[in-house]
C-alpha cells in the first residue's frame, strides 16, 4: 500500500515536517515547535480525547543520521472525557516522549518497506505517531476521583450529593401488599359507601 491510497486527515497534514535540509547531511539537526488544532471527536472512540480545536503542542528535535531522520520530543495536550462512574467531565493532562527514526526509503528493502518507518518525500509524517502516543496515555476508565461513589444504580442518582442514599426494596415490597390490601379494603368501603 502507498501513501496515496491512505486518506489524510486535517492533522496529518498539519503534522507534516519538512525535512529537506537535514537529509543527507549527517550530524545536522533542528528544533522544531508546531501547535495544531486537535480533530473532530471521534464518536465511539477513546473515552478521553482532546476536543475538537483545542492545542495539540509538538516540540522535537529533528536529527539527521546515517538511516534518515531521528525524531525525538514530546506532544502535550489536554485530554477531556467522563468520569466512568458519575459523568462528571474529566481531564487528564498528558505530556507524552516522542521517538522515532525515519528511515531513507533507498535504504530499506522493498520487503521491508510495508512495516518499516519511512521518510516520504523528504517529509516526517508524524500525525500517526502522535495520535498514537495519546491514545496510549488516555485513561481507558477515567475517574473524577479514585473513590468517586458514582450515581445509584436504582435511580441514577449522584451518590456524592447524598451517601445515605438507598432505596428500601423490601419496605417498597410491603408497601405494595400494603397497597392491595387497602385497595380490597376501598373496593369494599366503595361497594358499602356507593352501592
Ligand atoms: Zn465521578
Ligand atoms: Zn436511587
Amino acid at each position: 500500500m502507498t501513501t496515496d491510497d491512505i486518506p489524510t486527515s486535517p492533522l496529518d497534514d498539519a503534522l507534516r515536517f519538512d525535512a529537506v535540509d537535514l537529509v543527507g547531511r549527517t550530524g545536522t539537526h533542528r528544533r522544531v515547535e508546531r501547535t495544531v488544532p486537535a480533530p473532530a471527536r471521534e464518536a465511539g472512540g477513546l473515552a478521553m480525547q482532546v476536543p475538537e480545536g483545542d492545542d495539540i503542542a509538538v516540540e522535537i528535535e529533528l536529527e539527521s543520521v546515517v538511516e534518515g531522520i531521528y525524531v525525538h520530543g514530546t506532544v502535550t495536550a489536554e485530554l477531556e472525557g467522563e468520569c466512568s462512574r458519575c459523568l462528571d467531565p474529566v481531564e487528564q493532562d498528558v505530556d507524552v516522549r516522542l521517538d522515532e527514526l525515519f528511515l531513507y526509503p533507498e535504504k530499506v528493502r522493498a520487503e521491508e518497506r510495508e512495516d518499516a518507518v519511512l521518510l516520504e518525500d523528504d517529509e516526517v509524517h508524524l500525525g500517526p505517531l502522535v495520535r498514537d502516543a495519546l491514545a496510549m496515555e488516555a485513561d481507558e476508565r477515567p475517574l473524577c476521583r479514585e473513590d468517586c461513589p458514582g450515581l445509584c444504580a436504582q435511580c441514577g442518582f449522584r451518590m456524592e450529593d447524598d451517601p445515605e442514599h438507598h432505596h428500601e426494596v423490601i419496605d417498597e415490597r410491603f408497601a405494595a401488599l400494603k397497597g392491595l390490601f387497602d385497595d380490597d379494603a376501598q373496593g369494599e368501603d366503595a361497594q358499602d359507601g356507593k352501592a
